[in-house]
């Protein structure tokens, strides 16, 4: 089905990111995949190319595009690659990028934001701690008065890019007697006397991503660091986590869409029993019924990215587009790797690579039991 959301300039947009991926990613794929990250370089070159600052405003070195649909191009893209770009690049440019962007002060803007578009100020978002991340308004890093100070002490867990970040957006307890009223983010400079990381945590998937535990020790902040309103941070997540779910969405559908387009490929030319193997009606029903459940999944999403772009995304329908993708994506994926017989539970082949990886899509950024109790909640059960 023709999809009508996107138009002339937003083509233009995806051909310069698939000239950027087939210049500065598809040649380095193996060198990202041994580092288990992406290296600066690359940062500078998507900087270069206008690719992270879609959501920073072009008095601050960014585009300033003001139509999510540019978003979703770009995860789009970098979707097809595999599924860790788009959460390391999403991560800075289309879900920190949006707390810089619309809580902060003129001078914090004029610190962070050219930095940010460029590349040059890696970002990443802790709010997950090891001893939770579901129940957000729980979480245990506190930031206490110290005069005009302020001193952070805790931890994070899982935090995408935490390894070479060099701004943290965290999240903290400042008002310990008030649960959800009672949390503040600040700007983390990596750089002060306080911080420190983890390992790169050896995940199942995604090898490509660096994601860290991060560390803070009495780690000294001003108010200048304070990224919103005091006390409100818990506030401040709810209303940017729809555009995180959005994101999630838009990726787990492209990424999924992609290996089912290889596969069927790979289905014509397998050959078993003197036949291709799409061709048993099995298989032939199954490729169909996948590429139907793609396609209404994709009217959704789409739905959802023109609200989006209107401003009019409510928290619920994100929450659905969130977790129905990943589920269809782990679905789609799980019958693609089978599709593959024995080579689809080899790492070498990207059917296995691209299983692996998506199996987070249904835990991080709010898990899928979560977005059914928001749903849920919202019909007034
Ligand atoms: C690769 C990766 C990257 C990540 N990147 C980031 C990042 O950049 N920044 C960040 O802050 N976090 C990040 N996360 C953390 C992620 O968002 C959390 O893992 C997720 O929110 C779940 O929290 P948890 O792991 O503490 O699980 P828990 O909260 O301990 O939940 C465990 C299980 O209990 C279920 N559960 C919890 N509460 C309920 C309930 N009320 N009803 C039903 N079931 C429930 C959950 O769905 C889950 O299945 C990342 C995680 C991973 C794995």
């Amino acid at each position: 089905m023709k999809r009508a959301i996107y138009d002339e300039d937003h083509e233009a947009f995806r051909a310069s990111v698939k000239e950027f991926v087939d210049r500065s990613v598809t040649p380095h794929a193996e060198e990202h995949l041994e580092a288990k990250g992406l290296p600066r370089d690359f940062w500078l070159e998507a900087g270069k190319q206008g690719l992270l600052g879609l959501e920073v405003p072009e008095q601050y070195g960014g585009m300033g595009a003001g139509d999510y649909r540019f978003n979703a191009v770009l995860t789009e893209e970098l979707s097809k690659v595999n599924a860790s770009l788009p959460s390391c690049v999403g991560i800075h440019s289309d879900i920190v990028a949006p707390y810089l962007v619309e809580l902060t002060t003129e001078e914090q803007r004029q610190r962070w934001l050219p930095g940010v578009a460029s590349g040059e100020l890696l970002t990443a978002i802790g709010m997950t701690e090891p001893s939770g991340g579901s129940d957000l308004a729980a979480l245990k890093t506190t930031a206490v008065r110290d005069g005009d100070q302020w001193v952070l002490s805790g931890s994070k867990t899982f935090i995408t890019n935490g390894y070479s970040a060099d701004l943290v957006v965290v999240a903290a307890r400042t008002s310990p007697e008030k649960k959800a009223k009672g949390i503040t983010l600040f700007g983390v400079s990596t750089s002060l006397p306080g911080f420190s990381r983890g390992r790169k945590l050896d995940k199942v998937g995604q090898p490509e991503s660096d994601t860290a535990e991060l560390f803070f020790e009495d780690l000294r902040l001003t108010d200048d660091d304070v990224v919103g309103e005091l006390d409100q941070g818990f506030i401040h997540m709810m209303q940017n986590l729809p555009q995180e779910r959005l994101n999630c969405a838009v990726s787990n559908l492209a990424h999924a869409k992609q290996i089912l387009a290889e596969t069927i490929v790979y289905a014509q030319e397998r050959k078993a029993f003197g036949q291709g193997i799409g061709s048993f009606q099995h298989n032939k029903f199954l490729l169909a019924e996948l590429v139907t459940q793609i396609d209404v999944t994709q009217s959704f999403v789409d739905e959802c990215v023109l609200a989006h772009t209107r401003a009019e995304l409510t928290p619920i329908d994100a929450a659905k587009a969130k977790w129905w993708t990943s589920q269809v994506q782990n679905d789609v994926l799980d019958h693609c790797v089978q599709l593959h017989g024995g080579y689809g539970f080899m790492n070498e082949y990207r059917v296995a690579r691209a299983w692996k990886d998506a199996r987070v899509s249904k835990i991080w950024a709010g898990s899928n039991e979560i977005m059914k109790e928001l749903i849920g909640r919202d019909l007034g059960l």
